[in-house]
């Protein structure tokens, strides 16, 4: 597929990409080469009218449990808020990797920080997508004690988007983690049902269960493999698809 020929699938879409974008393998801080790799990406998937807003993590940074669980002196919501806040460094990261490739973009915060980012609102969010901006939503709900993974989920809602991609390192999900198992089998559709009641891993239960029962499909797939991204928008069966319908459809 050529980038021009990208022709999407969908109208809107929610794209997670963890902070692990935003870092070489095993490394943690930001990586302008690992970056530039998904604003590339990214450039080639909105060029048809595609509408794109992407939720950042910010695990590249800090993770609020597991830092409030090394760091006696912090409480864990301040560590959670902290980790918020790493999505916003990385949401800045992202929106001028993106603008060095020409894509407009605007950045938005659940937690308000003028002179940094917009604050989320849904309305103007919209108008933004519209208009042919990517949105980047930084700082997850703006609560701690979740992540962005349900970030991902409720503002996939409330945007209205067609479908969650959930950019991850591996191929999609799998009956076993396929980094200890090589011979634990990928599935090409599965239902949220079998994922909860299985406890895979795909994106945590608050998330899930947001999805399910809202009936917003999830995409899992590895966003590393150039192109990839664009095979998703294209709606390739790459990856794994998390559905109600799940194998059965
Ligand atoms: N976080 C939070 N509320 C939110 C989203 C995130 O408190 O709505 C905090 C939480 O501590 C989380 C951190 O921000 O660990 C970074 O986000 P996440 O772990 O989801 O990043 P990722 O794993 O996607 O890189």
């Amino acid at each position: 597929m050529t980038v021009s020929s990208v022709r999407p699938a969908y109208k809107r879409v929610l794209l997670k990409i963890s902070g692990e974008s935003f870092c070489r393998e095993g490394e943690s801080g930001i990586s302008m080469a690992e970056l530039s790799s998904v604003a590339e990406q990214i450039r080639d998937v909105v060029k048809n009218g595609l509408q794109l807003a992407i939720v950042c993590g910010g695990g590249n940074i800090l993770r609020g449990k597991q830092f409030a669980d090394i760091s006696q002196q912090i409480v864990p919501s301040t560590a959670h808020y902290m980790g918020m806040l790493a999505t916003v460094i990385n949401g800045l990261a992202l929106q001028d990797a993106l603008e060095s490739v020409g894509v407009a973009t605007r950045l938005q915060s659940a937690i308000r920080m003028e002179g940094v980012a917009e604050p989320f609102i849904r309305r103007r969010c919209l108008r933004h997508l519209e208009k042919g901006r990517v949105v980047i939503l930084a700082a997850g709900t703006g609560s701690p004690f979740v992540t962005t993974d349900t970030a991902a989920a409720l503002r996939a809602r409330e945007i209205d988007a067609d479908v969650v991609l959930k950019g991850t390192k591996v191929d999609g999900v799998y009956s076993e983690d396929p980094m200890k198992n090589p011979h634990a089998i990928r599935y090409s559709d599965i239902s949220f049902r079998e994922v909860l009641d299985q406890n895979l891993q795909v994106m945590d239960a608050q998330a899930m269960h947001h999805c399910m029962e809202h009936n917003i499909d999830i995409i899992v797939f590895n966003y590393k493999k150039v192109g990839n991204i664009a095979r998703a928008v294209a709606g390739e069966r790459i990856g794994t698809r998390v559905s109600t319908e799940g194998r059965a459809s």
